[in-house]
């Protein structure tokens, strides 16, 4: 944590410029910190701070940034007399017509020629259709309020828009050096895209805990996938009670705190991620996936965050996404990666599985990359993977 004050002194130096923070994507832990001290420092000064969601998979981190700056405010022993509030802006950018709406609504709230916006998970890329509308929104409020002060985190720095200025952050923040190695070999295949790591200059206290391993395999497991399986669910279930998560107490060595279920992330890349979907009766016309029956079977409390459940009830996903992104309710989360960018637990469960729609012509090597860059970047101390076994024609005609 100390070195992000070296980051934050070196942008604010620029003033011709927004200055724009960023770092390189999901592996980067520490991003959302340094927006929300940014943020704060804002408040402190009397400044409004607009945080702006374009995308719903940034509903979670800006929610989370929004929550804090509040709390942060309110704890602050000597407030300001005027400190300045928090505004969370919701925005669809796959709708041309939002990025209209959302700048609209960010010029009202312009304050002596000032504005103040935090844009975490903030895509610039023109792979997708929200991240040039993404750029186009930071060049319009750049040509309209000369006070701009934009913060934007997670961006691949091949996409930065020409108005802003890149600030890099390396230093992995609180990753446990035996996390980080997962991760790292995703870092070095993505050179050009993402930066590596740079030393923190500060000793980790220990190698963190040993990564958990087990395995979809063996005759009880079914389908191409864990994230299909049902005895995968089981296992993993297993595993999180010996780790004492819902008990009340914890064995993670030196670790005082006990393990909630809200502590645990059970991340996967599969589209195919559902709870039941019900009909408007509240018949299931289509059950859950595997791995979530079989942590169903062994009694734990979970919130499904799955592409079909957001297709078939977006409604309750967005009331649940924002509810991961504060805690609130004290369940597991089994999410698709995108509806928990900017987030992070004590103990993440990575789940391979198949994304259909980007998944196709990828080899298993460059789908795992991408598991370790987007979902086991999430974890703070304890990992649990769930290997797969390599594709035989066998298996792969089977399912
Ligand atoms: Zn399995």
């Amino acid at each position: 944590m100390g070195v992000t004050p070296t980051h934050l002194s070196s942008s604010q130096r620029c003033h011709t410029h927004p200055p724009i923070f960023y770092c390189s994507d999901e592996k980067h832990q520490g991003k959302t910190v340094v927006l929300v001290l940014q943020g704060g420092r804002w408040l402190l000064q009397g400044h409004d701070v607009q945080v702006v969601s374009t995308h719903y998979n940034t509903r979670a981190a800006s929610r989370m940034i929004a929550g804090q700056l509040g709390m942060a405010l309110s704890a602050d022993p000597t407030p300001p007399l005027t400190p300045g509030t928090v505004v969370l802006h919701h925005y669809d950018f796959n709708r041309e017509a939002d990025v209209q709406q959302a700048v609209t609504n960010l010029l009202a709230r312009v304050k002596d020629g000032q504005l103040h916006v935090l844009l975490d998970e903030a895509l610039f890329s023109s792979s997708t259709e929200y991240g040039p509308r993404n750029t186009s929104l930071v060049a319009r409020l750049a040509e309209s309020v000369p006070g701009l002060h934009l913060w934007a985190a997670g961006v691949y720095h091949t996409d930065i828009p020409p108005s802003l200025r890149p600030e890099p952050l390396t230093v992995p923040l609180r990753y446990a050096p035996s996390v980080l190695r997962e991760v790292q070999p995703a870092v070095d295949k993505a050179t050009g895209q993402v930066h590596n790591y740079s030393d923190s200059g500060v000793p980790a206290p220990g190698d963190g805990l040993r990564v958990i391993r087990l395995s979809h395999h063996g005759n009880a497991h079914r389908g191409r996938w864990p994230v299909e399986c049902q005895q995968c669910g089981k296992e993993v279930a297993a595993k999180l009670r010996r780790l004492g998560v819902g008990s009340g107490g914890s064995s993670l060595p030196n670790s005082p705190t006990p393990l909630s279920y809200r502590d645990v992330f059970i991340i996967t890349r599969s589209s195919e991620l559902q709870d039941d979907i019900k009909d408007a009766a509240g018949q299931v016309t289509s059950r859950a996936s595997g791995v979530v029956r079989g942590l169903g079977d062994e009694g734990l409390p979970v919130c499904v965050l799955g592409e079909q459940d957001w297709r078939h009830n977006r409604a309750r996903v967005e009331r649940d996404v924002h509810d991961v992104a504060v805690a609130a309710t004290d369940r597991v989360t089994v999410t698709h990666y995108d509806y928990v960018q900017g987030l992070e637990r004590r103990v993440v469960v990575m789940v391979p599985g198949w994304d259909k729609e980007t998944d196709e012509g990828r080899s298993d090597e460059m789908i795992d990359l991408r598991d370790r860059l987007f979902a086991v970047s999430r974890c703070t101390t304890q990992l649990i993977m769930v290997d797969v076994p390599p594709v035989t024609t066998a298996t792969s005609t089977a399912t």
